[in-house]
């Protein structure tokens, strides 16, 4: 049973008031949105917040949404799911992409890497602190979806690096991961 905040899970006489639950008048109330959990043993419900963050750790792969690039040098994650965790993130939100991180070459121009409004599969190789640090240097990582800037459709993959809009033709370039398109296997 999902509750939301301040509303009542069952009288005293059922259940006490453990974790994120208080007691108003003869009744038992949750103080977060989350699900009821009920400790037969102890006669308490607790009440498991829906918002609790998964810890990211470094190692962790994500998926995130660049909402700004600094250039020259650093793309703005915000970080959306930690791949193979069911639930999305509500307040871990950041990650940087430092231009040294995107690939093993040399860059020259991030903006030939990645842009505004990209999902990313990232890897966190610092989560010390928020933001969290990414790095996308490895084949299955990079930009995942990708949008084209003169029609915003999705582009297709093209060839290496290289993204096609099939609607005007146009041609973009990216650290394009190999599982640019498999959305399926990543949501999931
Ligand atoms: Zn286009």
């Amino acid at each position: 049973m999902i509750v939301i905040t301040g509303e009542k899970i069952c009288t005293l006489e059922e259940f006490l008031p453990g974790e994120n639950a208080y007691e108003y008048n003869n009744e038992v109330i949750s103080s977060v949105i989350g699900i009821v959990q009920k400790d037969l043993k102890s006669r308490r419900v607790n009440v498991k917040p829906l918002n609790e963050a998964p810890v990211i750790k470094e190692g962790d792969k994500v998926i995130g949404r660049v909402i700004d690039i600094k250039y020259p040098a650093i793309a703005l994650i915000k970080i959306l799911k930690i791949l193979g965790k069911k639930r999305f993130i509500a307040s871990i939100p950041y990650g940087v992409l430092y231009v040294g991180n995107i690939k093993n070459d040399i860059i020259i121009d991030i903006r030939k890497e990645i842009a505004y409004g990209d999902i990313i599969l990232a890897k966190v190789i610092y989560a010390g602190k928020v933001p969290v640090q990414l790095v996308t240097n490895e084949d299955d990582l990079g930009v995942i979806y990708a949008y084209c800037f003169n029609c915003n459709l999705p582009l297709k993959y093209y060839e290496e690096n290289k993204l096609i809009c099939e609607n005007c033709g146009r041609i973009e370039l990216r650290k394009v991961s190999k599982l640019y398109g498999r959305g399926d296997i990543l949501w999931k």
